[in-house]
């Protein structure tokens, strides 16, 4: 018997519409789909009138997914791997699914599509031809000191942070890199898209404190960079 194709499918960040042609097929001829929250996808597919049998697939539940997943593809079925939003494996689950799908000898295939980094970046002013991707900073441990290190970082900074840190975050770029030109991009692609650009301390006086709401990425100036006119 033939193996299936584990598929990695990118979906939108908040608008619908950029789904792409192809992630519509795929999902339709999926036998299944491995997704973060089965609620997510059911309201993704239920727009797109596509009915599919639907295995969560997350963090905690990583390990015993992953063996069923792969005995399903290895069986001929056809598997589909979405998260709640963007592209699966970029701080989401299933870089594990995928190493695993490799070392089975399985046809590994992406779709490409939406991603909050990069489109952050696309649009952020910032030099796009180097750039360091740190996702979430780790909230505790390690913090300070990779706060310390970025600080030296002569490319670009991309950063994901949520509606509960990102006062935070802010406070301490401004404390640590106070000199940097700063980007942050909030509810890309939604109706409440909005943009702060300039030094963290001036993002800080611009962003309506404490009752910011939604999701973020924050884009930072190398060390060395000057705008220019
Ligand atoms: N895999 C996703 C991707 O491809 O972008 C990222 C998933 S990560 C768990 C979620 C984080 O991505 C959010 O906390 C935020 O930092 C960023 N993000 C996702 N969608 C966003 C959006 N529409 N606007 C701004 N940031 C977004």
């Amino acid at each position: 018997m033939s193996k299936g194709i584990l598929y990695i499918v990118a979906t939108p960040i908040g608008n619908l519409k950029d789904i792409t042609l192809r992630a519509l097929e795929t999902l339709k001829e999926a036998d299944f789909i491995l997704c973060e929250d089965t609620r997510v996808t059911a309201n993704l597919l239920n727009h797109f009138e596509i009915k599919k049998e639907m295995v969560s697939f997350n963090a905690q539940s990583e390990s015993h997914k992953i063996e069923r997943a792969i005995e399903r593809i290895s069986n001929g079925e056809t598997c589909a791997l979405v998260s709640d939003a963007g592209t699966p494996c970029i701080s989401d689950p299933g870089v594990r699914l995928v190493n695993r799908a490799i070392k089975e000898g399985l046809t590994i295939s992406g779709i490409p599509g939406a991603n909050a980094a990069i489109l952050s970046l696309s649009i952020s002013g910032l030099p796009t031809d180097s750039f360091v991707f740190e996702g979430f900073l780790p909230q505790k441990k390690g913090r300070q000191k990779l706060l310390k290190e970025l600080a030296e970082e002569n490319r670009t900074i991309v950063l994901y942070e949520s509606a509960y840190r990102i006062e935070k975050l802010i406070e301490e770029l401004a404390e640590y890199m106070p000199g940097r030109s700063v980007v942050v991009q909030r509810e890309l692609t939604k109706k409440f898209e909005e943009a702060w650009r300039g030094k963290p301390a001036e993002i800080l006086a611009d962003m309506p404190n404490k009752t910011i709401k939604g999701e973020f990425v924050i884009v930072i100036s190398p060390k060395d960079w000057k705008e220019t006119e």
